[in-house]
């Protein structure tokens, strides 16, 4: 086959695609405007909640189902090929909640998990000493405090989990070309060419996994609107030992402890446009949240702090599949605060639709929709 495949933006999803294309004899280049694996996906956390796809019908869960069968073959092959171990951990995952609302929120939320199979618990007093003393003083002091123990839930050091893609693709023949900005697309004769160094460039496929720059990249596609940068914050904390096994969840917010004891609280959504960077306020947030549940993180040693621009999508669904009217065209982006965890799915559909093979899950809810804006200035939607 040897059929040869641009991939431009190497993130989780750019190089994971990558990987999955020369595994199944793509000659591939990857191209990126900066350091491999330096964009979002740095930055993220590394949670990769429960799934489970025998049992689930909505399109994100399939593929989050997918993704969630694939990791641990993927982070065993990865560590094994490479030599860097992605960190993957079945750590588990307490979802806390201290309000009315909270708590029927996560009623429904375990209703869903049940229907799908996915073991989720809610704990007794003693239950949640057993898998977390660290809590005793929030559990006690908290009139309505309840919590859901989730086996399944993994935690990932996103990092490495790169730094081992990375080596991986390498190791497959894969070309990797830093600091090289494509700075434009043309499409002519239902093909697409790419502008880099300079020159204008086409290959059998191009995949754009240019994460929340895909619309600046894409302007000319009329895809520009579809992808909006949403920041999060996150601040990394260090204890002399972990104090948690799990992660702790809470609405949006969390808290996850490394083996080494480093502790990351996160995280928050926010419209900064491109503009990457931390607040007091934010960070201040994020510290009184994990204060107040763990309060012996209130004499952890502050590490550092960062932020990273997270890929959202109107409709919430990724965008994953051809170019309607583009012959060599594909688009994987607007994982928004998902991409870690979705790469390995969205990688083997992209590798599946490149084959020409049947996708491994239904991808009608991906596909690439344009925008058109007619002279009123109203959009309208085509697929
Ligand atoms: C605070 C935070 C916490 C998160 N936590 C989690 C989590 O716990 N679990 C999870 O699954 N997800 C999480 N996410 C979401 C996840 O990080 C993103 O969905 C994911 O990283 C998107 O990956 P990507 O490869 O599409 O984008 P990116 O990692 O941004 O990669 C895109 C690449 O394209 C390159 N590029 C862009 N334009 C060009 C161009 N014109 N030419 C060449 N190269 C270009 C960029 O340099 C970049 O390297 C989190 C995100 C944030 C911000």
């Amino acid at each position: 086959m040897n059929k040869s495949t641009t991939v431009v933006g190497a993130g989780a999803i750019g190089l994971s695609t990558a990987w999955e294309l020369s595994q199944r004899g793509f000659d591939v280049t990857v191209i990126d405007k900066s350091l491999t694996g330096r964009g979002t996906s740095w930055a993220g956390a590394g949670i990769l909640p429960p799934a489970n796809l025998r049992n689930s019908f909505d399109p994100i869960d399939r593929l989050r189902g997918l993704s969630h069968q694939l990791f641990p073959e993927w982070a065993e092959k990865l560590k094994t090929d490479t030599g860097v171990d992605p960190g993957l951990q079945r750590c588990g995952g307490l979802y806390l909640a201290e309000t009315p609302g909270e708590i029927a929120a996560m009623s429904g939320m375990t209703e869903y998990w049940q229907e799908m199979e996915i073991d989720c618990k809610q704990l007794t007093s003693d239950e949640i000493m057993g898998q977390e003393a660290a809590l005793a003083g929030w559990w006690r002091n908290t009139a309505n405090a309840a919590a859901w123990h989730v086996p399944d839930e993994y935690q990932l050091r996103s990092p490495k989990y790169l730094a081992a893609l990375k080596i991986a693709c390498k190791q497959s023949g894969v070309i990797l070309l830093e600091n090289t900005d494509v700075t434009d697309i043309r499409c002519s004769g239902g093909r697409a060419e790419i502008q880099y160094e300079g020159d204008w460039q086409t290959t059998d496929a191009i995949v754009l996994t240019t994460g929340v720059w895909t619309g600046q990249l894409a302007a000319s596609l009329n895809l520009e609107l579809s992808i909006v940068p949403i920041r999060g914050q996150i601040l990394l904390l260090k204890t002399s030992k972990p104090l948690i096994r799990n992660i702790i969840n809470m609405g949006q917010r969390y808290v996850l402890a490394r083996k080494d004891g480093h502790t990351l609280i996160g995280s928050n959504e926010e419209e900064s446009g491109f503009e990457l960077g931390t607040t007091e306020s934010v960070l201040k947030s994020l510290l009184d949240f994990a204060t107040h549940l763990l309060p012996d993180l209130k004499t952890a040693e502050h590490v550092k702090s960062w932020s990273g621009l997270r890929p959202m999508t109107f409709d919430g669904f990724p965008m994953i599949g051809p170019v309607p009217g583009v012959e060599n065209l594909y688009v994987a982006a607007g994982h928004h605060r998902s991409g870690l965890h979705l790469s390995p799915g969205t990688a083997v559909l992209i590798a599946d639709m490149l084959s020409q093979e049947k996708p491994h899950i239904p991808i009608e809810a991906f596909q690439i929709r344009k925008n058109k804006s007619n002279h009123d200035g109203q959009t309208h939607t085509t697929t």
